[in-house]
């Protein structure tokens, strides 16, 4: 009796050693794969660790196409898609969206709610206004922009999620999901990855990046955060992360000057008016839906009240520089030290 335990012991010994060295070398020989894509008018990466090309290559291709059916859905550019659909219907009946859809809409109105309307999804037709802005190089019609603020109001969007239906209470109200989408595409994407069985990835959509668990070896995925004065320059500050997101919004190209002043795509809801001036918010955050919609947040609200809505919620941490009298100043809300210099590079 006594041998056959110390038997069996040892064999689970054996086993649980076997299993150790299996792990460990199927570690050593996973390899980096990179790929790219345009997606939702941005550069998408995926960055991931894999035994080998195939499968790489298989995950990225389903990851990919995914963030491109969320791109039909959700785009306000094509007039096909289930969002410009919705918005046809506003002023009417409850409209029953899909699962997506409805998840966005979801996460947006809560950023709503806690960012007292500074995060509003159905800032769409000052938005159009401001984009025709930048077209033209001429600021939009003072009328004109009153009129399309006062379409503006998250209060006026009905969510009801037994039915999964979402109901837009005033006719010309116009949704825009260009501030939560790509980070909700980055968050879906890395899901597919990891239900391919590849945990080891990063998906970047623009500045919106979604991390799962680290690099073979490493504590984190190794990110870089842009200069303000220089956003193309090489990052000067790196953070580590894993298994949550980082997203920077107002440091875009997307901007127009117009007699001096820099006009940013980020709109105040409150005013229609679009911000001004140099100034970008860096938000970390448990996922990347939250963390993309929270930057843009965070710009509207400035530094004040941006570290307020950031200290009410676990897990989120923010970085925010701000041109102020010609130089950049920067204020932090539990943002993470920055990682020391990687050995490696
Ligand atoms: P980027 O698109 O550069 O990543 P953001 O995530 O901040 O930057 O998204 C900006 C986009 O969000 C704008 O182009 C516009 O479509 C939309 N938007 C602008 N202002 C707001 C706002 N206050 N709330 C929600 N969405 C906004
Ligand atoms: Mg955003």
């Amino acid at each position: 009796m006594l041998r056959f335990f110390r038997a069996n012991f040892l064999s689970v010994a054996a086993l649980l050693i076997a299993a150790t060295l299996r792990g460990q070398t199927n570690e050593l020989k996973l390899t980096r794969f990179e790929f790219s894509e345009l997606h939702m008018g941005t550069l998408f990466r995926i960055v991931l660790y894999a035994p080998e090309a195939g499968a790489a290559t298989q995950a990225s291709r389903a990851a990919f196409d995914r963030v491109a059916a969320l791109d039909d859905a959700m785009s306000d550019y094509r007039s096909s898609s289930e969002l410009m659909r919705l918005c046809r219907q506003a002023g009417g009946p409850p409209v029953k969206v899909r699962d997506d859809l409805f998840q966005v809409m979801a996460a947006a109105q809560d950023i709503s709610r806690r960012s007292d309307g500074a995060f509003d999804v159905s800032v769409g037709p000052v938005v159009r206004l401001w984009r025709g802005a930048r077209r033209s190089h001429r600021l939009p019609d003072p009328q004109r922009l009153a009129q399309a603020t006062k379409r503006v109001g998250y209060q006026r969007i009905r969510l009801d999620s037994n039915a999964q239906t979402v109901q837009l209470l005033e006719p010309g109200m116009l949704l825009d999901l260009g501030g939560i989408a790509k980070g909700y595409a980055s968050d879906a994407a890395l899901a597919v990855l990891r239900q391919q069985g590849i945990t080891r990835a990063l998906v970047a959509g623009g500045g919106d990046i979604a991390v799962g668990d680290p690099p073979p070896g490493k504590e984190g995925w190794r990110i870089g955060i842009a200069p303000l004065e220089s956003p193309s320059s090489p990052p000067r500050r790196f953070v580590l992360l894993h298994n949550n997101a980082i997203s920077t919004s107002g440091e875009s190209e997307q901007h127009v000057e117009i007699e001096g002043v820099r006009y940013s795509h980020i709109v105040d809801p409150h005013t229609g008016q679009a911000l001004t001036g140099r100034r970008s918010a860096t938000v970390i955050a448990p996922n990347c839906t939250t963390s993309d919609a929270l930057a843009t947040a965070v710009c509207v609200l400035g530094p004040k009240r941006g570290g307020v809505l950031i200290d009410s919620m676990p897990g989120t941490s923010v970085l925010i520089v701000i041109e102020e009298q010609g130089s950049p100043h920067s204020y932090e809300s539990k943002f993470p030290p920055p990682a020391p210099p990687d050995p490696v590079r």
